[in-house]
């Protein structure tokens, strides 16, 4: 075996120790963060790693970042969230939070979505510190990402307050099968509530049903999508290449003979970067104003108020010719960069001024599902990435 594989190999069994060690933290998104982001300072504290904590409003959940290196211009961030989704309700045959392996495969809870990320940004830490690193890699960990992407914005620009220098790039690990993806498209979740008052069914012709104005709603979203379908809006990296609106529950009545006094739905958009989901939210809020100043005269009630879930997560749209773009197609032998279907951070960190793409270990078919799995041959391919990304830093 030669230097090179020993270090890779040696590299790799302490990659998987720490992500046994990462599994076994079960924070779930929306959970306190503090047992796993504990353990995770124990190793910059180990490495006399100075970093900076970035924590929420009660101070249960925190974000973490640092920088190895000299504190030049021209950076670039390692990304990565803490929580990971629930396990509890789905068919596991194995330990969820206790990380299993199996021939060429690690198994457990966020294996692939997405820990096996920082657990190799860990793994290769001594590396960077001992590095002649010329400019430098920060590595920048959140939380609550599984909930909204909620800990992006604050942590991406406590990083831009944080230091003197600015850091130029990002690499979210999410799961892309190392392959660089440049594109992601936004979501924003709303709920949608529609109040009138009861009547006996008898009386429909002269009262408000709540349903009734609720599918009106749901009509305008349908009709939102076909109309943002037209083909100048169409873009070809995603699939489906438009803006999709969704509508996923609906409540509403008390009972067959009664005239529905309330009536809630629940809809998601997940936009490409084109369109623009507040634009969207603008033109549907016009809409229920108008339905509300036709029904309020006669029912005084009347009312349509939609709240969102999380604030907006913008989409990421970093042009292929972009810098970062040829930079990681280069560390990871992309020929091809892709896009991905879900919301990522990338696009919050891209838009404090990082140029960002989303690459890393995995593959989402295996995240969120039982038995959540990662090859093995992924966690190599990461490390491979990061030496690269170590050499090419030495160089100034
Ligand atoms: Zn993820």
């Amino acid at each position: 075996m030669s230097l090179h594989n020993m270090k890779i190999e040696n590299r790799l069994e302490r990659a998987i120790s720490i992500l046994k060690q990462l599994i076994s933290y079960p924070v779930i998104g929306g959970e306190s963060n503090l047992s796993i982001s504990r353990y995770i300072e124990d190793i910059f504290k180990q490495h006399g790693v100075d970093y900076h904590h970035v924590y929420n409003e009660t101070g249960d959940k925190v974000s973490l970042h640092c920088r190895l290196g000299p504190p030049s211009n021209g950076g670039i961030i390692l990304s990565g969230h803490m929580d990971v989704v629930p396990a509890e309700g789905q068919p596991w045959t194995r330990q969820a939070f206790d990380m299993s392996r199996d021939q060429n495969r690690l198994y457990g809870r966020g294996t692939t979505d997405m820990k096996g990320f920082l657990a190799c940004c860990l793994a290769l830490l001594p590396d960077m510190i001992e590095a002649p690193l010329q400019r430098p890699i920060y590595l920048a960990f959140s939380y609550d990402e599984e909930i909204g992407c909620l800990a992006g914005p604050a942590l991406a620009s406590n990083i831009l307050k944080t230091y003197t220098e600015k850091p130029a790039y990002a690499i979210i690990g999410e799961p892309t099968s190392m392959i660089t993806c440049t594109s992601g498209k936004g979501i924003g979740v709303f709920t949608t509530h529609v109040k009138s008052s009861a009547a006996h069914s008898s009386e429909i012709r002269t009262s408000v049903s709540a349903i009734n104005e609720a599918t009106l709603l749901i009509q305008w979203l349908n009709n939102t999508m076909e109309r943002l379908l037209t083909k100048s809006n169409l873009d070809h990296r995603f699939d489906p290449p438009h803006t999709t609106v969704h509508v996923g529950t609906i409540h509403g009545g008390t009972a067959v003979n009664i005239v529905a006094d309330s009536c809630t739905f629940q809809w998601d958009v997940r936009n490409i970067p084109s369109d623009d989901i507040h634009q969207i939210l603008k033109s549907f809020s016009l809409f229920c104003s108008e339905r509300v100043a036709i029904n309020s005269t006669d029912n005084p009630e009347f009312s349509i108020h939609t709240e969102a879930k999380f604030p907006v997560v913008v989409p990421l749209d970093t042009p292929m010719d972009a810098r970062i773009t040829t930079k990681v197609n280069e560390w990871t032998n992309t020929s091809t960069p892709s896009s991905v279907s879900f919301g990522t951070e990338a696009g919050q960190f891209a838009e404090v001024g990082f140029q960002a793409v989303i690459c890393g270990p995995g593959n989402m078919e295996q995240g969120h599902r039982a038995d959540e799995y990662i090859e093995i041959e992924q966690i190599e391919e990461c490390i491979s990435m990061l030496n690269n990304i170590i050499m090419s830093h030495c160089k100034s």
